[in-house]
């Protein structure tokens, strides 16, 4: 049994996913590298269908299809995530054989407590229409729905799709007690370190582990820096957060009447005073008090010798 598995998009700048609360090429990425690596370990052969360039949306498309044609794989397996305002999980297949396969999948991903929208008709799909075996599109959930990105899990998903796909999964045990290992997220352990530098702890208190799981202790600490930047507290590291951290860790240049809110709530957040995100009198004030202390340039202007003074 050969299994081609194709991850969506992931092939910039011709062809990229959606972009919601998070991004679709991540996540399809996240999840088809798990669904290779567990297919392999059930002893299955794999035929990574997604290319590394292409010229345009349709030479991806195509390029994907014939890989899986040229390698005369059994099954196809196309991994996304939706977006435009619903939610749930759905498997695209065209034929009965690909119905039949998809229904499993979809079945299987619904159990993670997604909705299940069912299999739907492909027949529109340039990469199930061209594909010469059974083939599924995978719909993982919307990437811009909140409660599927809350619970999104790259991979219980995963787990999930090769489960539909085989009847069996790598880590069983672990996946059937609903306590699958948590998975390493890159640009999480991105976002700890930024929220450690930061000096935003956790409800008890302390910096985080950076150890890219999402845990109660990092989301404590993602709504804590949302709250202070007058993001929407969702616990999410989400696209937002990541622009408004990555934002305050380039220690931009605050003075008198400038306009990055999200900088200058931190520095007031850091300095104790009101949170308004206006750099004002009272900023300045705060400002000058806080570079007489540490005895370095007194202007009331945070450069780059006062955001090393803040954050190290
Ligand atoms: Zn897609």
């Amino acid at each position: 049994m050969k299994y081609g598995i194709d991850i969506g998009h992931n092939c910039p700048p011709v062809d990229t996913g959606a972009v919601g609360i998070r991004k679709e090429d991540e996540l399809n990425k996240q999840v088809g590298d798990r669904v290779i690596e567990k297919l392999k370990a059930l002893k299955y052969e794999v035929v990574d269908c997604t290319p590394s360039f292409a010229s345009n949306l349709g030479n991806s498309l195509y390029k994907r299809v014939n890989k899986a044609n040229e390698e005369k794989v059994d099954v196809y397996v196309s991994i996304h995530f939706n977006s435009g305002g619903g939610r749930g999980t759905e498997v695209f297949a065209i034929s009965k054989e690909g119905k039949d396969i998809a229904k499993r999948v979809v079945d299987a991903i619904a159990t993670l407590d997604y909705v299940n929208r069912g299999v739907k008709d492909g027949s529109w799909l340039y990469v199930l229409k061209n594909t010469k075996m059974p083939a599924i599109l995978v719909e993982g959930g919307f990437v811009d729905s909140k409660e599927d990105m809350q619970r999104f899990n790259a991979e219980k998903t995963a787990n999930a799709i090769v489960k539909g796909l085989t009847g069996s999964t790598v880590n069983e045990k672990d996946s059937e007690n609903g306590d699958a290992k948590p998975s390493v997220d890159i640009a999480l352990l991105k976002m700890q370190n930024g929220l450690n530098i930061l000096n935003i702890l956790d409800y008890t208190g302390k910096k985080l582990n950076e150890d890219g799981i999402m845990g109660e202790k990092t989301i404590s600490s993602v709504k804590r820096f949302q709250g202070i930047v007058g993001l929407e507290i969702n616990g999410i590291n989400d696209l937002k957060t990541n622009v408004a951290l990555a934002n305050i860790l380039s220690k931009p240049l605050l003075k008198f009447g400038n306009n990055n809110i999200v900088a200058n709530r931190y520095i007031q957040w850091r300095l104790n005073i009101i949170i308004d995100g206006i750099f004002g009198n009272d900023t300045e004030k705060a400002v000058l008090k806080y570079q007489t202390i540490k005895k370095i340039n007194v202007d009331g202007i945070v450069g780059i010798i006062t955001w090393n003074g803040l954050i190290v």
